[in-house]
């Protein structure tokens, strides 16, 4: 009897165990899951990988979420260079017939030496492509993506019978070489799952407030290509420039008539950026050299802007070199790089505006804010197939409002992403991240 009584009422719990879940708000959810994402979060932080080299990490990630209950596959990702790995992780969970959302996050962090003196602070270093010994941390907040998305999967694990459709959680490598999302691609992402809907991501701020998202909809980040420029010249002895073609000086004369194709040739409406980051060339000061290579990031919104640069950076640049008499088979070499490019990054404004219509209302319109487009770049634009497939990247405010009024106030910059002293809050950041992508998710996929 005191059995039957004992399943009687188990079955009781059972029945009535999914709509009390359903009935329970995401905050209390959320909530209940903080501390244990908090400690995932310092464990990631402490524990960074390079671009190319996550294997820990996307293992990590894989078995968590297979933990929760998802169908996962890893090692997804195929480079240029074959001694990489792909490191990708693809988690689908099947609830019915309805649509495909993505969720990305990536993986990857920066050879920067931590300077935060938080406890849970990197002291990683391994060895760079180039053996080199570089410390590693994650000053982008790659970590804080990882574990938004793991609290997303788990939120969106339990209130499965608030949506339907293919959910697909994606950990991606190598977002700071802007490759890993073309890597994925590449090996055939869009076959392993059905072709998305919608595909959505948070990436951190270093400049908004903990508590709060912001948007962009539209041309939201540039797109970005490395240009390689060498300009070759006749080396020889310093004291004889006579006998010489001095790369030096047409490197001079480049950089500055560079500076005119953005202010000259490009119309004002049309944002654009050519910046010359790395100059190398000569060795002693009583030696011409034979040669001088720079390193340009060139950045638009438009196709047609982007060739038109490159364009101009050729021209410019052999014009130069032949006006101080460089022969023919000397002529520069200009190369734009066709893996570091990224196009840029459109945020679908119909599904943004879903989305944040959404978020305004379980965040608060206060803690939504519609923000200008930067020409700072990301590849998750990659996932639209040139805007086929409606996309929208948030940002998530991670810093202390008392220092961002501090940093309004006094004129003072914060850290920004990539800053050796780059320090997320970690609970609000990410309790207003899971919130905020389960939030987007049931947006997208609600019965
Ligand atoms: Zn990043
Ligand atoms: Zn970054």
């Amino acid at each position: 009897m005191k059995i039957l009584t004992a399943a009687k009422i188990a079955t009781a719990i059972a029945l009535f165990a999914v709509p009390v879940i359903a009935q329970q708000s995401l905050d209390t959810l959320v909530d209940r899951e903080l501390a244990q994402l908090v400690s995932t979060y310092k464990m990631l932080h402490a524990a960074p990988e390079l671009s190319h080299y996550e294997a820990r990490t996307s293992a990590f990630l894989a078995e968590q979420l297979r933990a929760l209950g998802y169908d996962v596959t890893e090692h997804v990702g195929k480079y240029s260079r074959p001694e990489w790995k792909g490191y990708g992780v693809v988690a689908v969970m099947k609830n019915g017939a309805g649509p495909t959302v993505v969720v990305r996050s990536d993986m990857d962090a920066l050879p920067v030496e931590e300077k935060t003196g938080l406890p849970y602070a990197s002291t990683v270093k391994t060895k760079n492509d180039a053996g080199e010994e570089v410390s590693v941390m994650h000053a982008c907040g790659h970590d804080v993506h990882m574990t938004t998305l793991l609290g997303t999967a788990k939120m969106l694990a339990q209130l499965k019978d608030q949506w339907h459709g293919t959910l697909v959680l994606i950990g991606q490598p190598a977002e700071e070489t802007i490759d890993g999302a073309r890597a994925m691609l590449a090996d055939g992402l869009y076959s392993k799952i059905p072709k998305p809907d919608y595909v959505i991501a948070l990436h951190d701020s270093a400049d908004l407030e903990t508590g709060k998202i912001s948007y962009t909809p539209g041309y939201a980040m540039a797109n970005s290509t490395t240009v390689e420029v060498t300009i070759r010249g006749l080396g020889g002895h310093g004291s004889k420039p006579e006998s010489t073609k001095d790369p030096i000086v047409v490197a001079a004369q480049v950089i500055m008539a560079l500076q005119t194709i953005v202010s000259r040739e490009n119309s004002p409406l049309d944002p654009a950026v050519v910046t010359i980051g790395s100059i190398h060339g000569g060795a002693k000061s009583n030696i011409i050299p034979d040669e001088v290579k720079m390193m340009l990031t060139v950045r638009s919104y438009k196709e047609e802007v982007r060739q038109h640069i490159l364009a101009s950076i050729e021209r410019i640049t052999k014009n130069i070199a032949a006006a101080a008499g460089i022969p023919e088979d000397r002529a520069p070499i200009v190369k734009a790089s066709e893996t570091e490019y990224t196009p840029a990054l459109y945020n679908d404004p119909q599904l943004t505006e879903r989305v944040v219509g959404s978020l305004q209302k379980t965040l608060g319109a206060d803690n939504v804010v519609k923000l200008p487009p930067v020409m700072a770049s990301e590849d998750f634009g990659r996932y639209s197939l040139e805007q086929q497939i409606p996309t929208v990247l948030l940002n998530l405010g991670a810093v202390d409002p008392a220092k961002v009024a501090e940093s309004k106030r006094t004129g003072k910059p914060l850290p920004s992403l990539h800053s050796s002293l780059f320090a997320p809050v970690p609970e609000p950041t990410l309790r207003t991240g899971v919130k905020a992508m389960t939030t987007a998710v049931l947006e997208l996929m609600k019965k």
